[in-house]
């Protein structure tokens, strides 16, 4: 699953030119050319990280950084501000206000993904290309296997997305609206019982040693993912 992008820069080339360059690397991107568009698309699904110029017109990147982080549901998405500041007063400002990293301009591509890269490592470490595990249940992104204690299981790719998805935000309940939005896509349209029916399929092909109670439902919610199984 790609991890989703928000973009605000105000200079149609620099933002085109992000977005370019994120896409060739796997990453989507959403694209905002100002302080109102960006705050019109920081809603759930949440971008997972925010590339954030400092100059934009209705109001600073320092000022939407300062107010993600005082909004409970915003306050960890990792920020990257984009400046063609070097200053260091500027930097110590931004760090005061919570963003994570810094990128000059004029940066290369190169330099760009290998910053995000390294800010969604230290902000959540068992992402990108990682694999994962919890308690014998493992998930490789790249070779798109999952085993039990080594032994291969057999997933469906949307069980195998779903898989993915839950073992990557673990101990949150999601919703099934949620689920079909992080999973299946924003423009797809299929019916919440979509969700429950993959739900199920996973869970019976994770059965064994109670990896199927990892998927929990929580009634009138929704499902989450945590190995805290009592
Ligand atoms: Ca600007």
């Amino acid at each position: 699953m790609n991890r989703q992008i928000l973009v605000v820069e105000d200079e149609t080339p620099i933002r085109e030119m992000i977005t370019f360059v994120l896409e060739q690397n796997g990453f989507n991107s959403v694209e905002a050319k100002d302080y109102e568009q960006a705050f019109a698309l920081i809603k759930e699904p949440y971008p997972d990280l925010i590339l954030l110029d400092w100059m934009l017109p209705g109001g600073s990147g320092i000022k939407i950084a300062k107010q993600l982080k005082r909004n409970e549901h915003t306050r960890n998405i990792p920020v990257i501000m984009l400046t063609a500041r070097s200053d260091e007063n500027d930097k110590v400002a931004g760090f005061d206000a919570g963003i994570d990293d810094y990128v000059t301009k004029p940066f290369s591509p190169k330099e760009l993904i290998a910053r995000i890269k390294a800010v969604i490592r230290r902000v959540s470490p068992t992402s990108l290309e990682e694999m994962i595990e919890f308690q014998g249940l493992s998930l490789d992104p790249v070779a798109h296997r999952v085993g039990i204690h080594g032994k291969p299981l057999d997933l469906g790719p949307t069980e195998f997305r779903l898989l993915h998805f839950f073992m990557t935000h673990t101990e949150r309940v999601y919703s099934r609206e949620q689920l079909l939005d992080n999973v299946w896509g924003v423009n797809v349209y299929v019916e919440d019982r979509t969700v429950d029916v993959h739900i199920r399929r996973l869970r019976k092909a994770i059965t064994g040693a109670g990896h199927e109670n990892f998927i929990q439902t929580v009634r009138g919610s929704g499902y989450r993912f945590s190995c805290n199984v009592n």
